[in-house]
């Protein structure tokens, strides 16, 4: 097969790749769908155990590689994975952990599947689905790890809700094992110790179902479901003064928000008076910039009255590196604009103060 491309991502023998390479073209899928044919599509993923949404870390199929904004996905059986492979490429300590949650034996299996995604619909399949005959009689040499129990997690959710911090929720479980369970952390096939990795997907599913945003999906999408022009939330919308989504690699991603009480503070304790601004660089992974306006009120106690947000230009290698006079004073013009817009005269502050925390 001349133009079978494996994808490197796959973890394969040398013995392998050189099988995959000599069976005929006619044993692969190579299946595209329609929109409309979304229903034949869940059928024909689900007879093969890969609905991406429905793999637990129990199952045989791992992700390989995924690209969420092209939505590619790329799966291969553990079983044909020799994980010895990985271990001359990466360091050892990552092995040591990986090579543990291995829960099937490497048998030389072929099985691969490269899917396509867009949004919600499944585009396309490309791979080879049969696993060998080992590989179907290979049951798992550890345990599918253990359920949490249903209790813990309530608890853990009751305390999410009231924003508590992550080491509260983890001394409030520890407490809760103590005084209710004797200090056994599993009964009866269940878990009652929460590990962060619990909380991690407890917050996630909770984010989920309160804010409709599905953290697996590419940010520019959630982003775009609440900021832009058909976002549902009122609240949000109406505290949205601009919204620029980032579209190209030199583009930057730029938020103005305050609520309408903000706005009424501005004009309260900002005008004709000191307005501050407290710059963090970095306030997440995407090297996002965030600048709070903030005002005095009559005890001199800070009040945020709007926030400033925008990515670091193209390429900028740090986000401390990446904003200059000219930007801020576009987000504030736009702040101040719509300030002006409401009321129907100038805003004007005395004097701008910058602070800036890097992290
Ligand atoms: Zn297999």
């Amino acid at each position: 097969m001349p133009n079978l491309q494996i994808p490197s991502h796959l973890i394969l023998t040398q013995k392998q790749k050189e099988q995959l390479y000599s069976l005929p073209v006619s044993e692969f899928t190579d299946v595209n769908w329609e929109w409309e044919s979304q229903n034949s599509a869940h059928s024909f993923l689900r007879k093969y155990n890969l609905v991406l949404e429905n793999i637990q870390p129990e199952h045989k199929w791992k992700v390989r590689y995924s690209d969420k904004t092209k939505g590619i996905y790329l799966l291969q059986c553990c079983c044909g994975s020799d994980m010895s492979l990985k271990s001359k490429k990466s360091n050892s300590e990552e092995v040591k952990t990986r090579k543990s949650r291995q829960m099937f034996k490497f048998v030389g299996c072929l099985a691969f599947a490269r899917i396509k995604k867009f949004e919600d619909n499944y585009i396309s399949i490309f791979g080879y689905l049969n696993h060998l005959e080992d590989c179907q009689r290979c049951l798992p040499c550890q345990p599918p790890p253990l359920q949490l129990n249903e209790t813990v997690k309530r608890m853990a959710q009751n305390l999410l809700k009231i924003h508590a911090s992550s080491s509260h929720i983890h001394d409030d479980n520890m407490d809760f094992i103590v005084k209710h369970l004797d200090g056994k952390v599993i009964i009866n096939d269940e878990r009652f110790l929460l590990s962060s990795q619990d909380l991690i997907n407890i917050r996630n599913s909770m984010t989920k179902e309160i804010w409709g945003l599905d953290k697996r999906k590419a940010e520019e999408i959630n982003i775009d479901q609440f900021f832009g022009p058909n976002g549902k939330d009122n609240e949000i919308t109406e505290a949205t003064i601009y919204y620029k989504p980032r579209k190209e690699i030199n583009d930057r991603f730029m938020l103005v928000l305050a609520t309408k009480n903000q706005r009424d503070l501005a004009w309260k304790f900002g005008h004709q008076q000191i307005l501050h601004l407290d710059g963090t660089f970095g306030i997440s992974n995407k090297k996002v910039l965030l600048f709070t306006l903030l005002v005095l009120d009559d005890q001199k106690k800070g009040i945020p009255i709007g926030y400033l947000i925008f990515s670091a230009a193209g390429g900028a290698q740090r986000a401390s590196s990446s904003y200059d006079h000219s930007i801020l004073k576009e987000l504030i013009l736009r702040y101040k604009n719509k300030l002006e817009q409401e009321k129907g005269c100038a805003f004007i502050p005395k004097v701008y103060i910058l602070y800036i925390f890097i992290y």
